[in-house]
Formats: structure tokens, sequence, C-alpha cells
């Protein structure tokens, strides 16, 4: 594996990969990689030639408050983890390289950016569709690999990547968990014992709504009063949203039907946790 940490040189080495026409696969990430993480490259791995990540914590998704200084940047456990999984290149960039001086572009989805996730992170999205536009360009992927975990970013990246005729195919891979369902996230190692045992009811309520919608329950309102209360009974998490939402265009939805998403972003003092379940009624 190499780790490379200038575009000039991914550039190089992809050109090489690409005058002997092998396929590449894409997995980006911010690091401190779990096994949500490692099901991508896994897949990624299956699947092509050649097998690059990136490791990039993006200033640009995090707002001033945020928890962009505290955020883990495990670099060595990486580094070795990702050589387990055979990947090929580990594209390690400083944000120097990224965003030199005198960057002065964005992308920007429209609209679905400004809703869930977006509407408490305002810039988030922007910073997320700038940065995989830039990764897309400089390691122009056959297929790049997302996590459902991150819904909203999922369906982002995907009306980017076809607005702007970005000529990769976006693969959505299903949430990974802890054996006790919580999601996995490089930002649970963050909480504290009592907040990660709570932190539990965030994946039961969904699957308790799941439940109920499935018996035919049809009301949102209800579903959301519910997750609420459960969620606000079990732990000390503050509520940020709960949602649902038509799956493709997040667009709230008060008659249950078709393919729907619930998804919530609860707090747990300052670590934000995100889940969410798709599925068709
Ligand atoms: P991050 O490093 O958090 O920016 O995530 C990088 C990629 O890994 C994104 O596509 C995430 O959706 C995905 N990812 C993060 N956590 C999980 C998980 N628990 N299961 C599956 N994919 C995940």
């Amino acid at each position: 594996m190499r780790i490379v940490k200038s575009v000039q040189s991914l550039r190089s080495s992809i050109k090489k990969y690409k005058d002997q026409n092998k396929t590449i696969g894409f997995v980006p990430t911010m690091g401190a990689l779990h096994e949500g993480h490692l099901a991508l490259i896994r897949k990624s791995r299956r699947e092509n030639d050649i097998v690059i990540i990136s490791v990039f914590v993006n200033p640009k998704q995090f707002g001033p408050k945020e928890d962009f200084n505290s955020y883990s940047r495990p670099e060595k456990k990486d580094i070795l983890l990702a050589k387990n999984e055979k990947v090929d290149i580990i594209f390690y960039p400083s944000e120097k390289e990224m965003y030199p001086t005198g960057f002065l572009t964005s992308i920007n989805v429209e609209g679905i950016t400004d809703v869930l996730c977006g509407a408490s992170r305002p810039g988030h999205f922007q910073g997320v569709t700038t940065v995989v536009g830039k990764l897309i360009n400089i390691v122009t992927p056959d297929v790049m690999y997302l996590g459902q975990k991150d819904a909203q970013q999922t369906i982002v990246l995907k009306r980017m990547t076809a607005d702007l005729n970005f000529p990769v195919t976006v693969k959505i891979c299903p949430t990974v968990r802890e054996a006790d369902g919580l999601a996995m996230s490089s930002r649970n190692r963050h909480l504290t014992a009592r907040q990660r045992e709570t932190a539990t009811v965030l994946y039961k309520s969904l699957k308790n709504a799941k439940k109920r919608i499935l018996a035919g329950e049809r009301s949102s309102a209800r579903i959301i009063r519910s997750m609420r209360a459960e969620i606000e009974k079990n732990s000390p998490g503050k509520i940020d949203y709960i949602a649902c939402v038509n799956a493709d265009s997040l667009t709230p939805i008060k008659q249950l039907k078709g393919k729907v998403t619930i998804t919530l972003a609860v707090k747990f003092g300052r670590t934000r946790l995100i889940d969410n379940t798709i599925f068709r009624i």
C-alpha cells in the first residue's frame, strides 16, 4: 500500500492504472476507520482492480462551533487498517494540498441540503460536495462507495454526480452496527459510558417505528411522537430532529407510503449522532 500526500503524485499513479485499463474503486473518509468504513473498502476490493481511499478531515464541512479540532485522527492505526484490507493507495492530503491559498470555488446542491442535517449544520453539505467533487476529479474512480448511515449525504452526492455529469457510479452500502445496534461512527468514541449505553435507544426507536408502520400505522406525526417519547424516556439525548421523509426526495411525508426513510439526529452532550432506516411500504 502506498501513502500518497500530493495530488500530483496520486494523478501519476492513477494514469498508470488507467493505461493498464484497471478499474478504480474509491472510498472517501475522514479517517478514524471502523468496521463501517472497512465494509465499504472490502466491497470496493471485491469489485475493482484498484482500491483508493482518502483520509481527510475536511474543515469546510464543519461549522465554527463543531468538532473539527477534536475529531479523532489516529493516523498510524488508520494506515494499518487500510493495509490489512489490501488498499492500494491511501490518499492523505494536507489542508493546504486540498485548499491552496487563493481557493475560491464551491459546489452547492440546492434545496435538499437545507433540510434535516443541513438545517442544523448550515454550510455542511456545501463543504461535503466541494471536497467530494474535488476528490472525484482527482481520483477519477469508476465506482465510489458511500454508507447508508449518512442517508442525506448519499442523496446529495448522487444528485451532484448526476447533475454535474461526473463519470462515476455511486454505490450505497448498508449501515454497519455494533452488536447492540448502535450505528458505528468515528464519533462514538467520544461518548461517556452512560451516553454510549443509552444511545442504543436510537436504533431501537427506528426498529420499533418500522415495526408499527409495517403493522399498519400510517401517521408520520404519531410515529415521530412515539419515537421522541422513547428516546427522551430512555436516554439523556437531546433530539435535533426525527423525520419521516421520501427516501429519494427527502420531502416530509404525512401519510406514510412508498419508499420511506425515517431519519434522526440526537445530541449526547457534544456528540451528535445520526441514524436512519429505509423501507418500502
Ligand atoms: P466518514 O469518515 O464518517 O466521513 O465516513 C466515510 C464513509 O463511511 C461515508 O460514506 C459514511 O457514510 C461511511 N460510514 C460511516 N459509518 C458507517 C457505518 N456505520 N456503516 C456504513 N458506512 C459508514
